[in-house]
């Protein structure tokens, strides 16, 4: 499998509550580099892009008043396998359902507000990162 980067998001429920530290340790543990980062503010445009494929669901409104309502923390993990491994790492989207071990089970309050985004495939990974960062702000 080859090294690839995957977009991650420190959503504002945990930074909220100073999990930042928290959550990037378990990252690094699970052998993922973060090879970009920054602290941001997220505009109303940047949420509504972002999640636009949830644009039709009933949560989508919630969701992006959510991602706005506090700093977020954006990144770019490399590693093998990055893509399905971040996903592992972060655990199911509702953390009563998320396993042992993973960001979600550990921190995540609520399905609405879970702590953490990842990436879920090759081509959003390429979106997501380059709605963020530009080349030379990632640092392998
Ligand atoms: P993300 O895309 O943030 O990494 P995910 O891929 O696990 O999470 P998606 O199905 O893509 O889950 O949903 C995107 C986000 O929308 C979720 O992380 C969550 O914050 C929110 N969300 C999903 N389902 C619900 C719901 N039923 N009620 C409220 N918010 C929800
Ligand atoms: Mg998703």
């Amino acid at each position: 499998m080859a090294v690839q980067r995957t977009f991650s998001i420190i959503k504002p429920d945990a930074t909220a509550r100073n999990l930042t530290g928290a959550i990037n340790a378990i990252i690094e543990k699970a052998g993922l580099r973060i090879v970009a980062q920054k602290r941001i503010r997220m505009t109303r445009e940047q949420a509504e892009t972002f999640y636009a494929v949830h644009k039709a669901r009933p949560f989508f409104g919630e969701l992006v008043d959510f991602m706005i309502s506090a700093p977020v923390v954006v990144q770019v993990l490399e590693g093998e396998n990055a893509i399905a491994k971040y996903r592992d790492v972060m655990g199911a989207t509702d953390p009563s359902k998320a396993a042992e071990g993973t960001i979600r089970k550990a921190h995540a309050k609520s399905i609405g507000e879970n702590s953490v985004h990842g990436s879920d495939a090759p081509e959003t990974a390429v979106i997501e990162i380059a709605q963020f960062f530009s080349g030379n702000e990632i640092v392998g």
